[in-house]
């Protein structure tokens, strides 16, 4: 079916470069890590998602997410042009095929900044895909950080937490594990770990 399609032609196109996946529970600082990590490394590429979800104050279309409704979302799915997907607090998030496919046929780097369950379906797709599991110090920090952002309510950051619970006991199934204590430090890991693997 057209699914199998797709996938079968990014498989092709992995064999010309490599796919990398950040994931971990929300809140843990995987966005911050990348920006980071890419003011002194910017010729690693980070994917831009597709959502449901509203835009957040600060946030830019094309630059954050592309954001659409959720038919529209559904029907890019029917049409195979989403790579993987999940609902994530009532919202869909994927990765548009477009984002990826060009960009590893031409040798680039392309790095996902995902959720769990959709890294677990990368994982499965691409086992040759170098998957890293970005853990918080502790819950308690990652509590604090969702609060911080003043931007949930209290009954999305509970909902965050409890996923964010069970999404952690599934950190060894990923390639490597990293916890962000130090953004500095951590930025600077995260790129030696996709050089690393790039010379591998
Ligand atoms: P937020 O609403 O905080 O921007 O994102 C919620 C969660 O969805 C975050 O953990 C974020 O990394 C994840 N996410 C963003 N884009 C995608 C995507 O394309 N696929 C998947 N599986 N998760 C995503």
């Amino acid at each position: 079916d057209n699914k199998k399609k797709v996938l079968k032609g990014v498989n092709a196109e992995m064999e010309q470069g490599k796919l990398y996946a950040i994931l971990g529970p929300s809140g843990c600082g995987k966005d911050t890590v990348v920006k980071t990590m890419r003011e002194k490394h910017p010729e690693i590429e980070v994917s831009v998602s597709a959502t449901s979800r509203a835009i957040r104050e600060g946030e830019a279309e094309g630059v954050n997410y592309y954001y659409m409704t959720r038919e529209t979302f559904q029907q890019k799915v029917q049409a195979g042009e989403i790579l993987e997907y999940t609902q994530y607090n009532g919202n869909l998030y994927g990765t548009p095929k477009h984002e990826v496919d060009t960009r590893i046929a031409q040798g680039r780097t392309v790095i996902l900044v995902i959720e769990v369950e959709g890294a677990g379906n990368i994982r499965k797709l691409y086992p040759e895909a170098l998957t890293i599991f970005l853990l918080p110090p502790s819950m308690e920090e990652l509590e604090n950080r969702l609060r911080s952002r003043g931007t949930e309510s209290e009954e999305a950051i509970q909902g965050r937490m409890a996923t964010a619970r069970r999404e952690v006991e599934q950190a060894p199934l990923y390639t490597a594990t990293l916890v962000n204590d130090d953004l500095e430090t951590c930025a600077e890991k995260l790129y030696q770990m996709i050089r690393e693997y790039q010379k591998g």
